[in-house]
């Protein structure tokens, strides 16, 4: 059995970075697995952007110890963050790790998965066939038959900003952006395999520079919207020191890109913004985000929030609500402050942290005034028909399909296919109801292409036996 699993915690980098790593084990030999227990080799692919991460992290290495034990020729791989910040100690802390990748090393874990593929059975795969597989066509071994639609495409990795309470720079190291022609090749490999949306990653991805040229993000994303075989394009996520206007006015004129901007404030209060290094006021946050609105008023602005932070008052605090009070954000990932040690605000943190009631407490004050904005955001969709990128099945409800529409909203609509019609993975939805979570409907249509006409669909027959 040549079977690999990967799992995936964290942001689109790691999607990004599992998606390279599939690709390298499927040309080195491997077809994908869809459980741990079927698999060879497991990848980890790590987050350690809090705490809570972290440790669950360290859970499933350690649960994927009675794997091993079962089978003492599997193998266990660590990559993404958690690797990059643990490395040294891996060994120690869970010795049944075969190897530790950091996010720089996806070459050389290549390499070895090539190298450990002899060790097992040949169970008659076709490299071309399975490469086709995981980017779309028939067969098993993929989380969904849908997944393919949507690629991640890093554009750059690391950080040089150093938010004080941010490991990203500790542990992924200062920028640095991938060569455009390299980011352009792989968009027209993935193009080119099925994928209908693409979605450019970095974390701090509007801050992109061309290393030869020093073309910026906005030249960039003018190339990838003139790939033939480009439908729509996303990016996250965006710091508001580098939202220009030449970026607000390039977005205007690209009707591929999504119109959703997703843009880290963290806190509405000036002292709690210096104290995280953040590199810009709030006034100057609400200047650009103007800005930006001149030119694209249709586009919906999305955030994140950390509430807690070492030295925040219920003043500053206040300040967060009344920016979201305003409706500005119609998504908000909301956080409570989770010191990562060797950051600045870890140091503070253990000096004179929020009691974990307050911060508790805010969190949830937070949430009300922010869930009544996004739900009213949603709400402005009920009795309009949506488009959708189809997702798959809905987690929550084996009975409806999920889709997400191009401002980044979750549609839910019954399932009335039996086979997945990849070949129409648009959805025309009319939306029935809103809530925090997203709006649900009942499909009037399937698109081959965003641009292109629906074919009507039929409504669901209700079935009276099962009442
Ligand atoms: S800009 Fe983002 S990735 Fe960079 S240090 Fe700040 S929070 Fe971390």
């Amino acid at each position: 059995m040549a079977q690999i699993y990967i799992e995936t915690h964290g942001c689109q980098m790691n999607e990004a970075d599992s998606q390279d790593i599939q690709l390298r084990a499927i040309s080195a030999g491997f077809t994908l697995a869809q459980r741990p227990e079927d698999a060879s080799v497991l990848v980890l692919n790590t987050c350690t952007v809090r705490d809570n991460a972290e440790r669950r992290a360290y859970g499933r290495i350690a649960h994927w110890k009675a794997v091993k034990d079962a089978d003492p020729s599997v193998k266990v791989i660590v990559t993404g963050c958690l690797a990059e910040q643990d490395k040294d100690r891996m060994q120690k802390l869970v010795p049944h790790v075969d190897g530790v990748f950091g996010t720089r090393e996806l070459g050389a874990l290549g390499d070895a998965l090539a190298a450990w593929r002899a060790e097992y059975p040949d169970d008659q795969f076709s490299v071309d066939r399975e490469i086709e597989t995981v980017m779309g066509g028939e067969g098993v071994g993929i989380a969904g038959p849908y997944d393919f639609l949507r690629a991640y495409v890093n554009v750059q990795r690391g950080c040089s900003y150093y938010c004080t309470f941010c490991i990203v720079p500790h542990v992924r190291g200062r920028f640095d952006h991938r060569p455009m022609r390299e980011i352009l090749d792989e968009i027209r490999l993935k193009t080119a395999a099925g994928a209908r949306e693409i979605t450019l990653v970095g974390q701090t991805v509007n801050a992109y520079k061309e290393p030869a040229t020093g073309a910026d993000f906005a030249d960039l994303i003018q190339e990838v919207c003139a790939i033939d075989s480009v439908e729509r394009v996303s990016f996250i996520s965006s710091h508001p020191k580098d939202l220009n206007e030449k970026l607000a006015r390039v977005c205007a004129t690209l009707p591929k890109m999504n119109p959703r901007f997703h843009l880290a404030l963290q806190s509405g209060s000036n002292p709690m913004l210096r104290k995280m290094n953040r590199k810009y006021t709030i006034e100057q946050f609400l200047e650009r985000i103007g800005t930006f609105k001149v030119h694209n008023p249709s586009w919906a602005m999305t955030t994140d929030l950390i509430v807690g932070f070492p030295g925040e008052t219920e003043e500053d605090f206040q300040q967060t609500i009344d920016v979201c009070a305003t409706g500005i954000f119609a998504q908000a990932y909301m956080f409570v402050y989770s010191p990562r040690r060797g950051t600045p605000a870890a140091v503070w943190h253990a000096a004179n942290a929020i009691p974990h009631d307050v911060a508790q407490d805010r969190f949830v004050r937070l949430k009300a005034v922010e869930d009544a904005a996004v739900r009213a955001y949603h709400e402005r969709k009920v009795g309009t028909i949506v488009r959708a990128l189809i997702h798959g099945v809905s987690r929550k409800d084996r009975t409806r399909l999920s889709g997400k529409t191009i401002d980044n909203v979750t549609v839910n609509f019954p399932l009335v296919e039996t086979e997945p019609d990849t070949s129409r993975p648009w959805a025309d939805v009319r939306v029935e109801s809103a809530s925090v979570w997203g709006v649900r409907g009942t499909c009037v249509g399937r698109a081959a292409s965003y641009e292109g006409a629906a074919d009507r669909v039929a409504p669901p027959v209700f079935d009276l036996l099962a009442v």
